[in-house]
């Protein structure tokens, strides 16, 4: 096992240096402190680890993982772990300084980290998945803990591996820890409203940001792109809201009706046709990219990074954007939808739902104690609410987009922190 520093990491066009440029804009912005700036700009630990897993035609394979803790200063640090062929250090420390800044937004007691294992989780079989998670939690067993670091479900991963590495972990300490991970299945330790939380905070910011537009959600129409799931559940809970979901895709088809899509409908297809919308017959099919710029009041990307571009931003008539993925909008075409009057809900906030729902699921694993799903949705609720609120104050006091104002929200927690916990 290695364990280095960030600065082993200078290449010019990385993740980490895309992350570190917007919170220089942030930390100029709002003039944050010297000393908090340098220790923001170096994760706290890097660990990288290889795990050789037996796999099923009895030969070993070697694999990477790696865990980032970016920041403890608020709280352990929590943050996914993915699957996936690009996972790599600059990817992961990334990832982990967003997790500081969205857990700060989100008013949760947590700092960020995040994790992965380089693999394309697809080609390997259930007990090979098995192994090789069960190999990474041994791994980081010194890493992971219920008030140290607390990994839970991403890109490739779900409460599968979430139930293998909680048994592994527990298995190493002798002791019974579900809040050593989140995002488990209901049953051993999951929380009720976990699965919908990340598309239910993309309702209530979208709620939020149309009050803030004087927009009545009755009279606004809306697209998603993705019908996953924080697409899909976002999709429903906003057309439960009274908002015309005009255009729903996902990575096999587009779809758009200028009376509404019955979601209803579109679900219950998706679920009969291996999770996709292709074939849908409730609305005509239009490309990604029409779906992108079509004419409505909102538009929801919900699936992939960098999908709203220079050239899609010129494009889009959508007068608010709530991010549900993480990352959808290109630093450029921040610029354009700024000059064009777009209202953007940003990721570190808007799918901020899905964090604060895992904290909910830490608080009741410490408990030991389980909410109905009726007051994980209330507590959520108003969490967002008071969340989008700072945001929008700030972004208002320093006349900012609120994308600025949710990382000045976050970086002025994250500088309390520092100088209330004193010197080095
Ligand atoms: P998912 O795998 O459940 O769904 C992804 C969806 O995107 C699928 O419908 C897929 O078909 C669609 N998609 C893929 N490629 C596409 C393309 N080229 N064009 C259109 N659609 C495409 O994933 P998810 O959990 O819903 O995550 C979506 C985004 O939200 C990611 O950026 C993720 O990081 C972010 N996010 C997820 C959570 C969570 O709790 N699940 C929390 C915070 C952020």
């Amino acid at each position: 096992m290695s364990s280095q520093t960030a600065n082993s990491t200078s290449h010019h066009d990385s993740m980490f240096d895309s992350v570190l440029a917007r919170l220089d804009v942030a930390a100029k912005t709002m003039n944050l402190d010297e000393t908090s700036a340098k220790v923001l700009r170096s994760p706290q630990k890097l660990v990288q680890v290889s795990l050789p897993v037996m796999m099923d035609n009895g030969k070993v394979e070697v694999f990477e993982g790696f865990r980032c803790v970016h920041s403890t200063v608020l709280g352990p640090s929590k943050g996914g772990i993915r699957y996936a062929m690009d996972v790599c250090q600059d990817e992961v420390m990334a990832l982990s300084a967003w997790m500081s800044f969205k857990c700060a937004v989100a008013n949760l007691p947590y700092g960020g980290g995040k994790g992965g294992i380089k693999c394309d989780p697809r080609k390997l079989s259930v007990g090979e998945l098995e192994r090789l998670t069960r190999a990474y939690t041994r791994s980081m067993k010194d890493v992971f803990g219920v008030n140290k670091d607390i990994p839970a479900p991403d890109m490739g991963t779900s409460g599968r591996e979430m139930a293998w590495l909680v048994d592994e972990y527990n298995k190493i300490t002798g002791d019974d820890s579900p809040g050593v991970t989140t995002g488990k299945p209901v049953g051993i330790g999951g929380s009720l409203g976990r699965d919908a939380a990340t598309g239910r905070g993309v309702m209530v910011s979208t709620l939020c940001a149309l009050k803030k537009m004087s927009l009545d959600p009755k009279s606004v129409s809306a697209s998603v792109q993705g019908f996953g799931n924080v697409g899909s559940h976002a999709a429903r809970l906003l057309s439960e809201k009274g908002i015309k979901i005009v255009a729903i895709g996902d990575h096999t088809a587009s779809y758009y009706n200028e009376n509404g899509i019955d979601i209803k409908a579109a679900l219950d297809y998706a679920k009969s046709n291996s999770n996709t919308l292709k074939g849908f017959t409730g609305a005509v099919e239009i490309t990604g990219t029409q779906l992108l710029t079509t004419k409505c009041d909102v538009l929801v990307p919900a699936a992939l990074q960098n999908v709203i571009t220079e050239e899609i931003a010129s494009d889009i008539q959508a007068k608010l954007i709530v991010e549900g993925a993480n990352g959808p909008t290109t630093p450029e075409a921040d610029s354009i939808l700024k000059e064009k009057n777009i209202l953007v809900v940003p990721d570190i906030l808007a799918n901020s739902g899905g964090v604060t729902v895992s904290y909910f699921e830490w608080v009741q694993n410490k408990m030991g104690y389980y909410w109905s799903e009726k007051e994980v949705n209330e507590k959520h609720d108003i969490n967002m609410e008071v969340a989008f609120d700072a945001v929008w104050k700030n972004s208002q006091e320093y006349k900012s987009t609120m994308r600025i104002g949710a990382y000045i929200t976050a970086l002025k927690k994250i500088e309390f922190g520092i100088k209330a916990k004193g010197n080095f």
